[in-house]
């Protein structure tokens, strides 16, 4: 006889993979990491396990997103070559990592995606989002930063699939898969628009 516990994983796993639409973070992890008990309350921003108390929290995982201006003032784009959004077009960054501050996650990224060294100039605002992978959709909180290159070519990495400068009003209008990321390129716009007397 197979344990009713157990049959609803089957069925509730099952469902999972048949969804076409990303799965919530708190459908996807049904059980608790810490003992196995199938979570007794799940919301949007926290499932908690009656069992042994554990909290586990949905939050945003933080991110950067480099806005890099040239030395003619067009910024440098990317283009998505993996997914989510594989083939849209993005700004250079990426996860921040443990330890890291949103500028030290920028000089990283900008190392690896292009290898180039950048300086940070300002950091403007952070914008929420959807980040959907292996199905499930997570949340990120994207801090972005106006950086410029320092030393070093732009040479893209794997990630990237084409890269090109454009102007800032340009970029406005590039197919982008995160919807967060026109916002972006308008807080840059923005803060140009401050510092022009
Ligand atoms: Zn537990």
């Amino acid at each position: 006889m197979i344990p009713m516990w157990k049959a609803l994983k089957v069925i509730r796993t099952t469902c999972i993979k048949n969804q076409h639409m990303p799965t919530s973070l708190k459908d996807a992890y049904l059980y608790c990491p810490r003992c196995g008990e199938l979570f007794a309350e799940r919301s949007d921003s926290l499932s908690t396990c009656s069992e042994c108390g554990l909290h586990l929290y949905h939050s945003p995982k933080p991110c950067v997103g480099i806005i890099l201006v040239g030395d003619d003032g067009k910024l440098l784009m990317v283009r998505r070559g993996r997914d989510p959004h594989i083939g849209t077009w993005d700004v250079p960054g990426g996860f921040c990592e443990i330890n890291e501050t949103v500028i030290e996650a920028a000089i990283r990224e900008a190392e690896e995606e292009l290898h180039v060294k950048i300086e940070v100039d300002t950091v403007l605002d952070s914008l929420p989002e959807k980040y959907p992978y292996n199905n499930i959709e997570h949340s990120i909180l994207s801090a972005f930063v106006i950086a410029r290159i320092v030393s070093g070519q732009p040479t893209p990495d794997d990630d990237i699939d084409d890269m090109k400068y454009f102007t800032a009003e340009e970029a406005l209008g590039l197919p982008f898969g995160f919807p967060s990321l026109k916002k972006g390129i308008q807080m840059y716009i923005d803060e140009r628009k401050k510092d022009t007397p």
